[in-house]
């Protein structure tokens, strides 16, 4: 075993036992430079550390406030700046999100995701941002937003109201985030985590890669997020989706050996947080994704869409799921199994009354138009 070898050895199962929030630059993109296999081999003895090695974490996103966002994100078909095509949507109804949370839950869903396109949620909102919270929580679900920046406040309304996770991503190194967005800035995000923690929910931080950064951006996305006390529950990393319309519908492909070496990296470095191969899965091939899987990614999006862009169809993933012996993690929420399964009977029942009533109307209307 060569010196470089062992002395990774040591630090990652020392990292296995202990997680760290002092990882050095240079330690980290020491990490990044270990021959494929070594860092692979080195991932996977920390994830099988602390995780069964063949259980995924699945969650399923609905975007509850498509476009028209004042944020200037060079990667996102969602922002005001761009012009992508994409249709903007106001704030959904209450009932179409608990709908579209029942039908998570049926295809095997443990956490549902709303995200708004927004800089930060505005009063007029919060309210039904908070029922939504409820009413998706009532049913068994952990639930995650994305809604923006949050204030202090804001972020304690949200967990009272049952809220377990905050999505608010870093994207990048604070080097080059200026490259990638000026209308608002590493500082306000870390504020936003901070804020969330404070209220006591779980964090869900991460980044976006093949964004033209380089090879050190990726290493001190990673050393802040690691710097982060305690680590992100949940860690999305991201594979840049081209979208025609955004400025970044060029940038040079991201190759995929390095996008592996990441998320092995980011197991290591936080051996506790949840991996979740995000954006960009569409993109990938099942042995990308194997990959991914064996470099101790351990949470996906499942669904048809990922917020505005394309994500495999559910019947693909659970083919994918099959062939490499992987089962969804199981669900662990505050809500118990019993009084779940009643609110899902209360919300099916309420839905089937109300298709009676709307049939019950257009008959009585066919019936007096005749
Ligand atoms: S990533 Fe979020 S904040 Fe940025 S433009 Fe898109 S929706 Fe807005």
């Amino acid at each position: 075993m060569s010196d470089a070898t062992s002395t990774t050895d040591s630090l990652t199962l020392a990292a296995a036992a202990r997680p760290r929030h002092d990882w050095r630059l240079d330690e980290i993109e020491a990490l990044f430079a270990l021959p494929f296999n070594d860092l692979l081999f080195h991932a996977q003895r920390v994830h099988r550390a602390h995780f069964d090695p063949n259980a995924v974490q699945v969650s399923t996103l609905l975007s509850i406030k498509t476009g028209a966002c004042p944020e200037d994100c060079k990667y996102c078909p969602q922002s005001g700046h761009y012009s992508t095509g994409l249709g903007k949507e106001k704030l959904l109804e209450i009932e179409k999100v608990v709908e579209q949370a029942l039908a998570a839950r049926e295809a095997g869903a443990s956490r549902f995701c709303m995200g708004a396109a927004w800089k930060s949620p505005r009063e007029k909102d919060l309210g039904a941002v908070l029922e939504m919270v409820r009413r998706v929580k009532a049913l068994g679900l952990e639930t995650c937003m994305t809604l923006g920046m949050v204030d202090n406040d804001q972020a304690g309304r949200l967990a009272e109201a049952g809220l377990d996770y905050y999505n608010h991503n870093l994207d990048t190194s604070p080097e080059f985030y200026g490259e990638i967005i000026t209308t608002r800035t590493y500082a306000d995000r870390l504020e936003t985590l901070g804020h969330v923690r404070e209220a006591g929910m779980k964090v869900c931080s991460g980044g976006i890669l093949g964004m033209g950064e380089a090879p050190r951006d990726r290493a001190a996305l990673l050393q802040q997020l690691v710097r982060l006390e305690p680590h992100p529950e949940s860690v999305p990393i991201n594979m840049l989706v081209k979208v025609p319309g955004t400025p970044l519908e060029h940038v040079e492909d991201l190759d995929p050996v390095e996008f592996i070496r990441a998320i092995a990296v980011a197991r290591i470095l936080m051996p506790t947080s949840h991996v979740r191969l995000s954006a960009g899965r569409e993109q990938m091939n099942e042995s990308t994704q194997a990959l991914a899987f064996l470099a101790g990614a351990n949470s996906i999006f499942y669904g048809e869409r990922l917020l505005t862009t394309a994500n495999p169809q559910a019947e693909r993933d659970r083919a994918l799921f099959a062939k490499l012996g992987l089962h969804p993690e199981r669900r662990d929420t505050c809500v118990d199994d019993d009084r779940a399964q009643a609110n899902v009977e209360t919300e099916l029942a309420r839905r089937a009354a109300q298709q009676a009533a709307a049939l019950a109307t257009e008959l009585t209307y066919d019936a007096s138009g005749a």
